[in-house]
């Protein structure tokens, strides 16, 4: 998305000003849900958007401020709009995990699957035992691209001190 002459809509998403995106000064992410505000302008130019946004991270619930500094550029007779949106959809994901338990088998199945439930609102749809080995089928939606929840669920295994044999996310 290019160039928006189009107020921001209420919806999950990152957003730009002159191509920078907007982050949250509390917890960097930058997920946010604009809402437009009324500002009372006095004697307002000519030209000048009052547009004013007060955006919410869909983190940690901090409320981002701006305006629409957009403008129209004169010399070379157009207008420069700041403001784009790309909005975010939240993606529905099936994850197959093989770990290694060894012997604390019962211990860290259950530490893994309540963190996973947790952490990505996963559903378990099964959950195989082997010897030593656990094959776990889950699934779960957010706004992620695979290649981000694989790194996740990788990291959140790694706490947890859980080898991960394979992974696959569709
Ligand atoms: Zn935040």
């Amino acid at each position: 998305m290019t160039g928006m002459d189009e107020s921001l809509l209420p919806q999950k998403s990152r957003i730009t000003i002159f191509n920078k995106l907007v982050i949250c000064r509390f917890c960097s992410n930058d997920v946010f849900i604009p809402y437009e505000v009324i500002v009372n302008v006095e004697q307002p130019g000519i030209g000048v958007h009052h547009v004013r946004y007060a955006a919410i991270c869909q983190y940690c619930g901090e409320v981002k401020h701006f305006g629409d500094p957009s403008y129209y550029d004169a010399e070379k007779g157009n207008y420069i709009w700041a403001l784009n949106q790309f909005l975010l959809s939240v993606k529905k994901y099936r994850v197959k995990i093989l770990f290694y338990v060894g012997k604390r088998k019962q211990d860290k199945k259950t530490i893994f699957i309540n963190k996973l439930m947790q952490d990505f609102g996963a559903e378990i749809e099964n959950v195989k035992e082997f010897k030593e080995e656990v094959l776990l089928q889950i699934r779960f939606s957010d706004l992620n691209d695979i290649q981000t929840n694989k790194i996740r669920i990788m990291s959140c295994a790694k706490r947890l001190n859980i080898y991960v044999k394979e992974l696959t996310i569709k």
